[in-house]
């Protein structure tokens, strides 16, 4: 299939819609000439105008059909962009942004955090269809009769408000106090009645701070206190800020893990669900042993090695372990690495991996990339020529995440795409939400007309792998398919062992 660019479909359409308006019109004129004057075009004339009509308006249509079609995809995927699948609130994304908005106005604004306390045993002791059903019924809980304010699903069991407006008259403390029993009250729920609490923390502009960032952050610390003091509501206070971390240990001991290349690789199958067969490895970064009392997680570490400039050497690093790795597997596997954003503004990354790959005598089309919409919209072009250079030498590029973001319908044209990975939060809502079930058709049907291999993850169980074989997905990835296993270690533990068909473990 012939992939145009944006730009180069809309010149083939004001083309085709040219030489059709400029056909119509001929044959229109020359009927009309016949009429009074009958017998004057020859018949090549003629013919030659109606093969001009019959080939231009078609083509002129289906252009218009395709952009009509790819204009809904790109509306239903806007909205997935800034709404939570699971209670239809605004997501994180939409949050931050009309608080920037809110700020620009320079409009006194209140932002709240509020985190719910026990919820986790709610899911542990009914299972998570109860535990949905009851944040459900407690996320419409947030609306407040008197005051419109813009409540979003954060992330987890975390919510955030958004207040703008006179603060001398409107009593913050009251409303918080109201929001708080309400969010107390119990739930009935098909389990039973049950009941949840709430820690909210409040940081307004200006008083407590300028900036969205410094907003936000300034909620957080007051919610983490009211939390530490056994829930209710608080106001930021700058003395909690004085609270000592031990961030300066973890950052040491990040850079001489990295450095000792202690940060090891653990694999997650992919799965090509029509046949079957383990076709792909994700490559996730694990840190064990770190001495830390619990290992950090990725979401811990990775942002931390960014923040610190050491996600590049992480990358290397890694690279290294799993190049030993592939020599005991199966050659036609593929192996697919996270790249962090700064890594794709490298003009030297694609040389450095080539010669890397050149020196183990490994085939680039074994590699694949993952990228995030954020990682691209850092530096465009940059990002842009890094991925056609690789693309060219025959590594995969997959969008990973896709609908976190901002969900682009151009990005997704403009790079060359092999992959897209739909995240992980629509595909487990998949068996109980429409929302979700509409994306993830939608996000398929745009790589089935983008011609784009599309990888569902997160798939936890066998109903939603059959969902989304029934939807035409070509692959899964998640729990039910096999967890991320870490590499076999040096003292002589376990090897990995990846068949056709699964992953199997020997001693
Ligand atoms: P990601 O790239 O979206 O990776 C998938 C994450 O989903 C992994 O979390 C994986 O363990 C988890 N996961 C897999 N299957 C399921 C499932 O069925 N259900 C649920 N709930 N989760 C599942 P992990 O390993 O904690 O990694 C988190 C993130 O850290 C990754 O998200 C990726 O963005 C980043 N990351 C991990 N390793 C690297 C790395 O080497 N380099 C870079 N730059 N980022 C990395
Ligand atoms: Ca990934
Ligand atoms: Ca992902």
């Amino acid at each position: 299939m012939v992939k145009l660019t944006n730009k180069q479909e809309a010149v083939v359409f004001v083309v085709m819609l040219t030489l059709s308006a400029v056909s119509i019109s001929c044959i229109l004129a020359a009927l009309t000439y016949e009429l009074f004057y009958p017998y004057t075009f020859s018949q090549n004339m003629l013919g030659t105008i109606f093969i001009a009509t019959t080939v231009s308006v078609p083509i002129a249509l289906l252009l218009a059909q395709n952009n009509l079609r790819m204009a809904a995809y790109q509306d239903e995927l806007e909205e997935l962009a800034s709404t939570d699948s699971l209670t239809g609130l605004h997501n994180r994304r939409r949050f931050v942004e009309l608080l920037d908005r809110s700020l620009a106005g320079r409009q006194p604004t209140a932002v709240a955090f509020v985190d719910l306390d026990r919820f986790k045993s709610i899911n542990d002791q009914y299972g998570h269809a109860v535990g949905d059903e009851v944040f459900k019924l407690l996320s419409e809980r947030f609306h407040d009769d008197d005051y419109d304010w813009q409540v979003a699903r954060l992330g987890g069991d975390e919510f955030g408000l958004l207040l703008s407006g006179d603060f001398q008259t409107i009593d913050l403390e009251i409303i918080l106090s109201r929001l708080h029993s309400r969010l107390c009250d119990a739930v009935t729920s098909s389990a039973g009645m049950v009941s949840v609490g709430a820690s909210i923390g409040v940081a307004v502009y200006p008083s407590h701070a300028r900036t969205a960032s410094g907003l936000l952050r300034a909620a957080d610390h007051a919610m983490m206190r009211a939390k530490a003091e056994g829930g209710g509501w608080r106001f930021y206070d700058a003395g909690l800020d004085e609270h000592v971390t031990d961030a300066a240990a973890l950052e040491e001991a990040l850079a001489r893990a990295i450095a000792r290349r202690q940060i090891i690789p653990a694999y997650q199958p992919i799965l090509h669900i029509e046949t079957g067969r383990t076709v792909a490895m994700e490559v996730l970064a694990r840190w064990p042993s770190s001495g830390l009392g619990v290992d950090p997680s990725p979401g811990t570490f990775i942002p931390l090695a960014e923040r610190l400039g050491l996600i590049d050497n992480l990358f290397w690093s890694l690279l290294d372990h799993v190049m030993t790795d592939m020599a005991d597997n199966p050659s036609d596997l593929l192996y697919a690495l996270n790249v962090s954003p700064m890594q794709l503004q490298d003009r030297g990354f694609c040389k450095r991996l080539m010669a890397e790959l050149d020196e183990r005598e490994i085939d680039p089309k074994r590699i694949e990339l993952e990228v995030t919409e954020t990682a691209m919209f850092r530096d465009m072009a940059t990002s842009i020529h890094t991925l056609n250079e690789l693309a060219e030498e025959g590594v995969s590029v997959a969008l990973d995440d896709f609908g976190t973001g901002h969900s682009s319908l151009s990005l997704v044209r403009e790079l060359p795409l092999r992959k897209l990975k739909i995240d992980r939060s629509f595909t487990n809502s998949l068996t109980w939400s429409e929302h979700s079930v509409k994306i993830v058709a939608a996000t398929i049907g745009l790589c089935k007309a983008l011609d784009i291999q599309v990888c569902a993850e997160g798939v936890e169980t066998e109903d939603t792998l059959d969902i989304l074989r029934e939807m035409g997905c070509d692959f899964a990835q998640g729990y039910h398919i096999g967890a991320p296993t870490p590499r076999a270690d040096a003292e002589g533990g376990q090897v990995i062992i990846f068949r056709p068909g699964g992953m199997a473990i020997a001693g």
